[in-house]
């Protein structure tokens, strides 16, 4: 072993093969795998090689696209077999609403490139003649599925990594990860001691423990998981082509031909978390005890959909440990809080999935950047709340609805509440249905009495329909009080504050006493933060933004900090608490218990004042995302009760009525505001969304991203976003929907719903820039339907604003 390298990779397996391949693609070939065994000696020797493009993330969806590409290269560059066989996979539907989530999963495809496509029963019966098709409405048709050999594709990529200079040490455990002053590592191995620029965990069934070498927990656990090989079978050896795989979500089994006979597994909901004090560091290449009756129910439910196992021999049972995300997807990026320290892992289908992986964390850390927004797998998505005990509850979860729909408004029952702020009890008493975001209970609306307390999960519209118009409306026509919690709030004070802020922001920041909305750049110019930046002194102000993004934030923060102390970033999301008043009447409301005047003269749009409100001490802002006359008031976490009753007491005349985050993302809607995650993202650049009106190109400091904005700017953006009003039926628009001109997709949807004041069903979307004018007439794919919809180049209510600026 070197005394130095670039990278040392923690674990030989397809994740690791991966990463190091691609670190050598993009350059770095000074990089060295470390494996314990031999190659494959964790997950990957016992998996059932399958692959598949479906993923809810559509970003995760086209990486997926790409790993099931890459295979061919590796052959060709290897000259080894990945074994593949590309024969397509069926993904089945027995409901209505499984269909219609196979149409909006097709939907999507149109614009990325896969060529999918909804088959009928007969069509079903056709390619795969062993099932049965009673109950059976459809099925997305998947041309790229297929499975490989786990083992050879290993080695290709292994292989094709030493053929580009990489190291692959073998028979060699990692023992100690220390860091260094320089941000290196010291790699303690058996066999010896290297220092390594970087480190990545790819420990796989172990990335916990490589993890705890390094001081930080990773957020996945390992599960039990088993399929079976039936003896040789004529019914499929007898045909003159290979079955295509067959998902089958009712049966809760994925199928496959393996030579003469059948592959299937199970994602049973009798399920088994394993090793979960931690996985043993002698585990290798056994397998765990079968154990049929789990999957009993599973097994009879599929002889009746594949009549054939009936009458085919159990040849061989796989039970086998792997391990996932409290979400199910991987754990790829900067570890937060470390240097030079990354992570991929929580990869629960590396043959759908570990190309993609190995692509955007080599990236990462070859280009500073990955080339699209990978937060539906960056290991910052959840922070540092996160406990094994809920990483557990969750996993369970995920594995049990691994062949559940995801409705897009559904909330996830497991580990809730988890975190609650002090009025989380006072919209209980009043009926709140409420959502999770990054651990945190946010109210989504409130169900009228006699409705359930819970939201129906749909495509189409909800049981909530009429609450959140009723809750749009009293913010038009009074005054409505939201809870400000779920944004990230983070305190920059020091002497070098200001100068700070002016570089890791693209906007002005502010001067005392005013705020400016920031967008935040990747040094290529993407987007990767929105933010409401206010000046309450020349040495102190308050950043906030996204709530989930908090992790995700502070490690951009930390990686850009000055180093020379002049700068203190303290995140205060937990400390500092409050609500939002909006509506005409929000004023009224405010004056009637603040201390200070805050008539329009005196408070201004984008004003920050502290000042007191009944007992509290306030930070208060003149802002809303809703679009409307609104206040934001801050007050330190254990006076939050207090200001709701003084509010509430104040404002029971006045119409004053709590609203939820479904109205508040309506009431945006009308106002053409975008929100971050959808129409702000990082895999778009400001000028095409619009928020390049916050950039401050012409400002003297030399914010990240500038040259790339700039350049932007000036070469003009190919395409737009632009707002439509869809004449949609009873769903509408949720995102990813392709848009059509002429019998073409020419666009794709960024966001859109009901929005309730104008009573108009709306979609933000991007367009080429050539096609984008005023009352263009478009179509949107919803549900399997094209839907007429017209482009709006002023928002829907209020185009001047003058009740915000009012
Ligand atoms: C029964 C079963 C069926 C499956 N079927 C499929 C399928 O059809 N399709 C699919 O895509 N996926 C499938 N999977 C999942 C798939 O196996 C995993 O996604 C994949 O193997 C994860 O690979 P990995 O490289 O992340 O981890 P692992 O394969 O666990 O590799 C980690 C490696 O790190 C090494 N290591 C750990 N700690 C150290 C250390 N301290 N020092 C040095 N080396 C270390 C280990 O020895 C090991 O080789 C299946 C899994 C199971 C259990």
């Amino acid at each position: 072993m070197k005394s130095h390298t670039r990278v040392a990779v923690i674990g030989g397996g397809v994740v690791g093969c991966s990463v190091l391949y691609h670190l050598t693609k993009l350059g770095w070939t000074d990089v060295t795998l470390i494996e314990r065994s031999e190659l494959t000696s964790g997950s990957t020797w016992h998996a059932a090689g399958g692959f598949h493009t479906l993923n809810a993330d559509t970003n995760m969806a086209a990486l997926q696209g790409y790993t099931i590409r890459l295979y061919k290269e590796l052959e060709e560059i290897t000259g080894m077999s990945c074994g593949l066989h590309h024969v397509g996979g069926l993904t089945l539907a027995t409901t209505p609403e499984r269909m219609d989530y196979l149409k909006a999963e097709r939907a999507k495809h149109r614009y990325m490139g896969l060529d999918t496509e909804i088959v009928g029963p007969e069509e079903i019966r056709k390619l795969s003649p062993i099932t049965n098709i009673d109950g059976v409405i459809g099925a997305l048709f998947d041309p790229l599925d297929g499975h490989l050999d786990p083992s050879g594709t290993t080695h290709a990529y292994a292989k094709a990594a030493k053929m580009a200079g990489a190291e692959i040490i073998l028979r060699n455990p990692v023992l100690e990860l220390n860091p260094q002053a320089d941000g290196s590592w010291e790699v303690v191995t058996q066999e010896g001691t290297t220092t390594a620029d970087h480190v990545v965990n790819a420990g796989g069934l172990w990335a916990r423990e490589v993890g705890q070498m390094a001081g930080v927990y990773i957020p996945l656990h390992p599960m039990e998981h088993q399929y079976l090989i039936t003896e040789d079978t004529p019914e499929v050896y007898e045909l003159d082509k290979e079955l295509p795989h067959v998902m089958d979500p009712e049966g809760e089994s994925y199928l496959r031909q393996e030579g003469r006979g059948i592959c299937i597994g199970f994602y049973e909901q009798n399920c088994d978390a394993w090793a979960e004090k931690g996985t043993p560091f002698d585990f290798g290449h056994e397998l765990l005890n079968n154990n049929l009756e789990r999957i009993g129910d599973a097994l009879e439910f599929s002889c009746k959909r594949f009549p054939v196992l009936e009458r085919s021999g159990i040849k061989t049972v796989i039970n086998g440990p792997f391990t996932f995300a409290p979400d199910g997807n991987p754990l790829v990026g900067p570890v937060p809080g470390l240097k030079n320290f990354w992570s991929a892992c929580g990869v629960m289908a590396g043959f759908s999935q570990g190309g993609g992986v190995g692509l955007t964390l080599a990236e990462w850390m070859v280009e500073g950047e990955p080339s699209r927004d990978v937060f539906a797998m960056d290991v910052s998505r959840f922070g540092d709340w996160i406990t094994p005990g809920y990483t557990r509850a969750k996993v369970r979860e995920n594995y049990q609805r691994r062949f559940s729909v995801s409705y897009p408004n559904e909330e996830l029952p497991v580990a809730r509440p988890q975190q609650t702020t002090p009025a989380y009890g006072i919209w209980k008493e009043q009926r709140a249905v409420f959502g999770a975001g990054y651990g945190m209970e946010a109210v989504n609306y409130f169900a009228a009495e006699g409705e359930p307390l819970e939201e129906t999960p749909s495509f189409r519209r909800s049981n909530a329909f009429d609450a959140i118009g009723a809750e749009c409306r009293v913010v038009r026509e009074a005054v409505g009080i939201n809870e400000v919690h779920n944004f990230g709030k983070y305190r920059i004070t020091g002497p070098g504050a200001r100068n700070w802020l002016d570089r890791i922001m693209a906007g002005r920041i502010p001067k005392p006493g005013r705020l400016a909305l920031n967008p935040m750049l990747s040094p290529k110019g993407k987007l990767i933060g929105d933010f409401t930046v206010s000046c309450l002194s020349e040495t102190e102000f308050m950043a906030t933004a996204s709530y989930h993004m908090q992790a995700n934030h502070t490690r951009w923060f930390e990686k850009n900090m000055p180093g020379d102390g002049s700068v203190k970033i303290e995140n205060i999301s937990a400390k500092r608490l409050g609500f939002q008043i909006a509506g005409p009447k929000a004023r009224d409301l405010l004056q009637r218990v603040a201390f200070d005047d805050v008539s329009a003269d005196n408070f201004k749009f984008l004003d920050v004042k502290e000042m007191d409100v009944g007992t509290c001490r306030a930070i208060i802002q003149r802002v809303s995302y809703t679009g409307d006359l609104g206040f934001e008031i801050y007050v330190p976490a254990e006076d939050q009760v207090a200001l709701y009753n003084i509010l509430s007491n104040a404002g029971a005349d006045l119409g004053l009525k709590p609203f939820g985050m479904r109205a508040m993302m309506s009431l945006r809607l009308e106002k053409s505001f975008g929100s971050w995650g959808r129409e702000f993202r990082p895999d778009y650049f400001p000028a095409e969304t619009g928020i390049d009106r916050f950039l401050t190109y012409k400002k003297d400091a030399d914010f990240i991203g500038k040259a790339a904005a700039i350049k932007e700017k000036e070469d003009g953006p190919q395409r737009k976003l632009c707002t439509f009003v869809v004449d949609a039926a009873d769903a509408d628009v949720w995102g990813d929907e392709p848009i059509w001109h002429e019998d073409k997709v020419v666009g794709f949807v960024t966001s859109g719903g009901y929005a309730h004041y104008v009573q108009k069903s709306v979609a933000y979307g991007f367009l080429p820039v050539d096609l984008v004018r005023e009352g263009l007439e478009v179509e949107i794919e919803i549900l399997g339907f094209l839907r007429k919809a017209r482009l709006y180049t002023a928002p829907l209510f209020d185009p001047k604003s003058s009740r915000m600026l009012g």
